[in-house]
């Protein structure tokens, strides 16, 4: 569109696989190795292979990042896309795994350690820094960012100040309602909204959202593995001597664990949190396969993730799924499940 080079995206979906390192808390004892890579020996590739009972599952993504790849090198493959924003792209990156596969680990990073930092941070630090160049063009950004997490097809708002009174459907009396206008721009009634200035601003609010979403845990009994955790910066740019305006959207969204239970044992409150865990993955398998397929018509009203994120899928939006994988040959199953769901997106 306008100063930055344009991605050139395969249709506008693109899906990264990554295999996290194995750690020891894997109690891998024997020496078995279920996961190859048959196309390269650095640290990314494009080709994947599981190995179960002897029988090879091969798989291919738009990249492959081996579990050597560190977090640089992963920005490094996302950098153009999170700059579209600042171009006036609508942009969903995603992080789709088992718990304990690397999805907050590579939004969020690990926490204290500065270059192990996430795509989220890393983001915000670029789109800033960006954004202080572009100004000596004429450029003025303003910035607002939201957090959110949709827990059980409900929404809770992870920057409320008003938390004192919050219960399993949110602060009380707050209907959260999604509603989308005719300039494709989504308002969810009653969420806070936070215009910043920086990406250490930024940070703050990412701390706030960390604390707000612990607090939930406790008193509804609730790991953040359950809900989904939805990021978003609403970028609006003016050029004061063109009066160019760009409208961009980033949205970074560490999805649920994506396990199945096992049948048995699953019952009450975890039945129900599987339920409808399974039912806001496979709609927006079933929403991006649609897109990517151009069908007629998209289900984005069947969850409430997919109909928040409607404005930000499709059309000339730009959609990234990382698909996160443990090497651990105990996960193998749901690795398998895994690239599966990822495969049919791509
Ligand atoms: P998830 O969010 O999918 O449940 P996490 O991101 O919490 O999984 O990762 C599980 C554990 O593995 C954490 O201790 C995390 O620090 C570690 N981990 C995940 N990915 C990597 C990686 N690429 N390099 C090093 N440690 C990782
Ligand atoms: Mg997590």
């Amino acid at each position: 569109k306008l100063h930055n080079t344009i991605l050139e995206l395969k249709g506008n979906i693109r899906v990264f696989c990554r295999v996290r390192p194995l750690l020891p808390d894997d109690g891998v004892v024997t020496e078995q190795k279920v996961i190859s890579y048959p196309t390269t020996t650095e640290a990314l590739g494009r080709g994947i292979d599981l190995l179960q009972n002897g029988q090879r599952h091969s798989f291919t993504f738009d990249t492959v990042f081996m579990p050597e790849a560190s977090q640089e090198d992963v920005f490094v493959e996302i950098s153009q896309l999170v700059q579209s924003a600042l171009d006036g792209y609508k942009v969903c990156i995603f992080a789709y795994g088992q718990t304990g596969s690397g999805k907050t680990y590579t939004m969020m990073g690990r926490p204290g350690s500065p270059d192990q930092k996430g795509l989220i941070p890393r983001s915000l630090e670029q789109i800033f820094q960006t954004r202080q160049s572009l100004q000596a063009q004429g450029w003025k950004y303003e910035m607002q960012v939201s957090m959110l997490e949709i827990y059980n097809e409900t929404i809770r708002d992870l920057l409320s100040t008003n938390r004192s009174c919050s219960t399993e459907n949110g602060v009380a009396g707050k209907q959260y309602t999604i509603k989308h206008d005719a300039n494709g721009n989504t308002h969810v009634s009653d969420l806070t909204i936070v215009d910043v200035r920086s990406s250490r601003e930024v940070s703050f609010l990412l701390d706030q959202a960390a604390q707000s979403r612990s607090v939930g845990k406790t008193q509804m009994n609730e790991q953040s593995s359950r809900s989904h955790f939805v990021f978003t910066l609403r970028i609006s740019g003016i050029n004061e001597s063109t009066e160019q305006q760009v409208q961009g959207v980033l949205n970074l969204i560490d999805l649920a664990g994506s396990e199945r239970l096992s049948k048995s044992g699953s019952t009450g409150d975890r039945l129900k949190e599987t339920q409808a865990i399974n039912k806001s993955l496979s709609s927006l398998s079933d929403v991006i396969f649609a897109l990517a397929k151009k069908e007629d018509h998209v289900p984005f009203r069947n969850s409430k993730l997919t109909y928040l994120l409607q404005p930000c899928l499709g059309g000339d939006s730009k959609t990234l799924m990382f698909v996160n994988v443990s090497p651990d040959p105990s996960s193998l199953g749901e690795s398998l499940c895994s690239l599966r769901f990822a495969a049919r997106v791509n």
